[in-house]
């Protein structure tokens, strides 16, 4: 609880991020006013179609050394897990460009690492504390999750990053064939080898688990507003509302966690920030026919795969593009392509099964930190934006961070990194 008088904070958008902040922020006794034009963990935010997964090992950026020499290939391969729309390329080859850069070689991933560990490493036990706190205990699994390989060979490939999530203590078991036979019957003989990062987890139906989150923030005083955030009202450095398409809102302090919608905000608040939408894709299949116990990532597919209360899904691909251009629904036929090449016996079963098509915006910055802290020309605005593949991991400590940053206490862990100034640089 803040020793200080309690003050209004403005929470734009309703995600993961969002959410994770205002429980923070209204732990320390402040009020929270949460803006959102959709429901909380909806159809149109990235926190409602993701992989599932919440992992503590997720330290590594996906920009690796030597992405440059594959990329020609990814253009041409429209199959593959990555791809840039023709059109669109010009835009994105800026973004491109430092993204390779910033991957560029080992001691970079090394700093990386050490920069993305404090955001990823509580997330199974924070998230399983709000969970209990909001009544759906039940959402969160922690067996575990695990990467499929066709044979160790192809996992020994990726011992760099593997040795890295050692050296952080990340746990893991490598599950030889017999084993994994055992624990996933009726995944493809392709796959003969499995890591398994044991102390990760899922959060089962992420969008319910979002509601959830909302309706004990309302429970506890939150005040909500259907609308949109158009922007700041600040004097000398100080602000004094957020304006909204529906009328303006008083308060002391403003945290910007609007995913994707982030960006022209953050101009205003004085900061630009190089954020695009790799866009992500899923598939859900209802009554599959399998139950992982726990979730996959095929090394050739690179998507996560797990079961949900509404199915299995398949969520994953790269595909750098606008967000507001249609969907490229080819993108969800190579997901269900994978479900058919990992459960071949079920395959006829998915054919007939009425899929459940997604796509959303994963906001991403080049260099794989999201932007938290203070904005440049207010502290009273703090970003908490930007979080690509990991945010459903990091949002946790994401709204710690950012809540600490609000009260003035010392904060959990450095924030210089995650600063928007960077990119003025
Ligand atoms: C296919 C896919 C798989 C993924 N898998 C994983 C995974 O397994 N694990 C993991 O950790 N992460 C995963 N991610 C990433 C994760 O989903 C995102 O990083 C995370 O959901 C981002 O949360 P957010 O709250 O920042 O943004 P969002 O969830 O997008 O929420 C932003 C909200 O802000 C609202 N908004 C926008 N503009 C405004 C405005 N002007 N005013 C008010 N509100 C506004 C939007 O309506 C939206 O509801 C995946 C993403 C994708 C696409």
């Amino acid at each position: 609880m803040s020793k200080d008088a309690p003050l209004t904070v403005a929470v734009i958008g309703a995600g993961i991020v969002g959410l994770c902040a205002a429980l923070e922020i209204q732990r320390d006794g402040h009020h929270v006013i949460l803006i959102e034009p959709g429901e909380p963990g909806g159809r149109q935010s990235a926190s409602y179609g993701n992989a599932t997964w919440i992992n503590p090992g997720a330290i590594a950026p996906i920009s690796l050394p030597g992405l440059w020499r594959k990329v020609p290939g990814f253009l041409l391969d429209r199959t593959g897990p990555f791809t840039v729309r023709w059109r669109d390329l010009p835009r994105h080859a800026g973004w491109l460009a430092r993204f390779i850069a910033a991957g560029r070689d080992w001691d970079r991933i090394a700093t990386s690492a050490r920069q993305r560990y404090p955001l990823c490493k509580g997330t199974v036990v924070d998230h399983r504390n709000y969970a209990a706190e909001a009544g759906v205990s039940d959402l969160i699994r922690q067996q575990g999750l695990m990467y499929v390989y066709p044979d160790r060979t192809v996992f020994a490939a990726e011992s760099r990053i593997w040795s890295l999530r050692r050296e952080f203590g990340v746990r893991f078991s490598e599950i030889e064939e017999a084993e994994l036979r055992r624990l996933q019957p009726e995944l493809s003989p392709h796959y003969r080898f499995g890591a398994r990062l044991d102390d990760a987890g899922q959060i089962a139906d992420p969008g319910a688990y979002c509601a959830a989150l909302a309706r004990l923030l309302e429970a506890r005083g939150m005040r909500r507003i259907a609308g949109r955030a158009t922007g700041f009202v600040m004097e000398r450095g100080r602000l004094s509302a957020v304006t909204t398409d529906q009328g303006s809102l008083s308060c002391d302090r403003a945290v910007l966690a609007a995913g994707i919608g982030s960006a022209s905000l953050a101009r205003l608040a004085g900061d630009r920030v190089p954020l695009i939408s790799e866009r992500g894709y899923h598939v859900v299949i209802p009554e599959p026919g399998i139950a992982l116990g726990v979730g996959l990532m095929p090394s050739d597919g690179q998507m996560g795969v797990v079961s949900t209360p509404q199915g299995l899904r398949l969520a994953g691909q790269v595909e750098l593009a606008d967000p507001a251009a249609a969907p490229d629904w080819r993108r969800t036929d190579i997901l269900l392509g994978y479900a058919r090449k990992m459960f071949p016996e079920q395959a006829m079963r998915f054919d007939t099964a009425e899929i459940d098509r997604w796509m959303g915006n994963r906001p991403s910055t080049p260099d794989a930190l999201p932007c938290i802290g203070f904005a440049s020309r207010s502290r009273d605005i703090l970003h908490a934006f930007g979080h690509a593949h990991t945010g459903l991991t990091q949002a946790p400590a994401t709204g710690k961070l950012v809540a600490a940053l609000i009260d003035g206490r010392e904060p959990p862990f450095d924030p210089v990194p995650y600063s928007a100034r960077r990119f003025a640089q």
